[in-house]
């Protein structure tokens, strides 16, 4: 089983075109994350990321995963319990990780 890995967030890193990660850790922060650097273009982030309203992140991802197996977006919407709207910009937001 393949580890969820986290990706370079920044849009303009090389590895958004050839989709070649090369991620090191960085650091840890005082709650128990792990930073990361991106070796590609020099960004550090924290993964999973953390949002305001409450773990946007997986249900970004299952949204997208959802997506990929031909749900409707109403659907996601519904399922997840966010707007049309709101499913359109994760979709838009998160790169395709793996073809097919
Ligand atoms: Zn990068």
């Amino acid at each position: 089983m393949q580890l969820d890995r986290p990706r370079c967030p920044n849009e303009l890193c090389p590895s958004q075109v050839d989709g070649e990660q090369n991620i090191i850790i960085h650091a840890r922060t005082k709650n128990g994350k792990i930073r990361y650097a991106c070796k590609r273009c020099g960004k550090t982030f924290t993964y999973p990321r953390e949002r305001k309203d409450g773990g946007g992140n997986f249900q970004q991802r299952y949204a997208c995963w959802l997506r990929r197996n031909s749900y409707p977006v109403s659907e996601i919407a519904f399922t997840l319990g966010v707007s049309k709207r709101t499913v359109h910009r994760w979709l838009k937001k998160t790169p395709k990780t793996e073809a097919g």
